[in-house]
C-alpha cells in the first residue's frame, strides 16, 4: 500500500489504457476537489527465476561476447526475467492474442548501460571517461524532438528503437577507445548512421530476441519507416536543428550594440556542440524533476514514520 502525506489525501487508480501495461495512480485531495497532486505509473510484472534458462526465444542471451565478455553474458542469463501483460495492437485479435505477455529486459538494459565498458575501468575516473551515455541521451533527445514535430507521422516510433540501435552499436564498436569523450560528435554521428541503416533496411532485431524485428511491417508501417528515413536525412543535412538550444533571448543581443559577436550565442557553433548544450538543459530539467520526486518521497516516508 502506498503511503499518503495526510488523511485528506488518497490514491486513485486511473482507468487503464488497453494497450499500455502501466497502471497510473493519482494522489488526490478529494475534500477540496483538487486536481491530482502527483501521479505514478506502475507496471505490474511477474518475476520468473529461470536458473540460467530464459524462454526459448531468448535462450542464448544477448550478443555481448566481444563487448562485455562471455562471463557477463552468462551472468546476465542467470538474472530473473519479467513478464508484463501487454496486449498486441491491431483489430480482430484472437482470445489468445488478447492475453499476450511481453518479456521485459529493462533491468538488464539498465545494468549493461551502467557497466558499459569493454574494460572494467571505463568511466571510473575522469581519465577513463567515455561518451557512450551522452550518445544515447542525444539520440533519445532527437527521437523525442522528431516525435514532437511529427506526432502523427511518427506515432509508431519510440525511444526503445533508439536504445536498441544503441545496444547493437555498442556490441559492434565494443572497444572503450572508440568512445573517447573528445570523439562525441563522431561517435554520435556514427550511432545516427547505424540507426538510419536499420531504418533503410527495415531490419532492427530486438537486442535480446534477435528473431523479432522491431521494424517489421506488421509492427512498424513501411510508410512510417520511409518518413522516418527522410526526417533523419533532413536532420543530418541541416546540422541536427532539433538538437540545437532555443534561440537566444533578444535581450542578449541588445546588450551588445557594438556588434560584438562573442555575446551572440551559438548560431555558428557546430551542431553537435550545441546539441550537447541542449542536452545539458534537458538533463538539468530532468534532475530538477528527479529531485522534486525525491523530496515528495521523503515527505511521504516521514509522514508514515510519524504515524
Ligand atoms: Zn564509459
Amino acid at each position: 500500500m502506498l503511503p499518503v502525506p495526510d488523511e485528506g489525501c488518497r490514491w486513485e487508480v486511473n482507468r487503464k489504457r488497453i494497450h499500455s501495461p502501466a497502471v497510473t495512480l493519482s494522489l488526490c485531495r478529494p475534500e477540496i476537489n483538487s486536481d491530482e497532486l502527483i501521479s505514478v505509473d506502475l507496471v505490474p510484472a511477474l518475476e520468473v527465476h529461470s536458473q540460467g534458462c530464459w524462454p526459448l526465444a531468448v535462450c542464448n542471451g544477448p550478443d555481448v561476447d566481444k563487448w562485455l565478455g562471455k562471463k557477463v553474458r552468462l551472468e546476465i542469463k542467470s538474472l530473473p526475467c519479467y513478464l508484463i501483460p501487454k496486449r498486441l495492437k491491431g483489430r480482430n485479435l484472437s482470445e489468445d492474442a488478447k492475453e499476450s505477455w511481453r518479456i521485459s529486459f529493462s533491468h538488464v538494459e539498465k545494468q549493461i548501460i551502467r557497466s558499459h565498458g569493454n574494460k572494467k575501468t571505463c568511466c571510473e575516473s575522469k581519465a577513463t571517461k567515455c561518451c557512450r551515455k551522452q550518445c544515447l541521451m542525444l539520440l533519445k533527445s532527437l527521437i523525442e524532438g522528431l516525435k514532437q514535430r511529427f506526432p502523427n507521422e511518427l506515432d509508431h516510433l519510440c525511444s526503445y528503437h533508439g536504445k536498441t540501435a544503441f545496444l547493437h552499436t555498442l556490441s559492434i564498436r565494443f572497444d572503450d577507445s572508440m568512445w573517447a569523450c573528445q570523439e562525441l560528435p563522431a561517435c554520435f554521428l556514427n550511432l545516427l548512421r547505424n540507426l538510419q541503416f536499420h531504418v533503410r533496411t527495415g531490419l532492427l532485431p530486438h537486442f535480446f530476441v534477435p528473431d523479432y524485428n522491431l521494424f517489421s511491417a506488421a509492427v512498424f508501417p513501411k510508410k512510417t519507416l520511409a518518413f522516418l528515413f527522410n526526417a533523419l536525412e533532413e536532420q543530418r543535412r541541416e546540422g541536427l536543428p532539433l538538437l540545437k538550444p532555443p534561440a537566444p533571448l533578444p535581450l542578449l543581443r541588445l546588450m551588445s550594440p557594438s556588434g560584438d559577436n562573442t555575446s551572440q550565442i551559438s548560431s555558428d557553433q557546430s551542431s553537435i556542440l550545441t546539441a550537447v548544450c541542449s542536452l545539458d538543459t534537458a538533463f538539468v530539467n530532468k534532475l530538477v524533476l528527479v529531485f522534486a520526486v525525491a523530496v515528495v518521497c521523503i515527505l511521504l516516508r516521514m509522514q508514515v514514520m510519524g504515524n
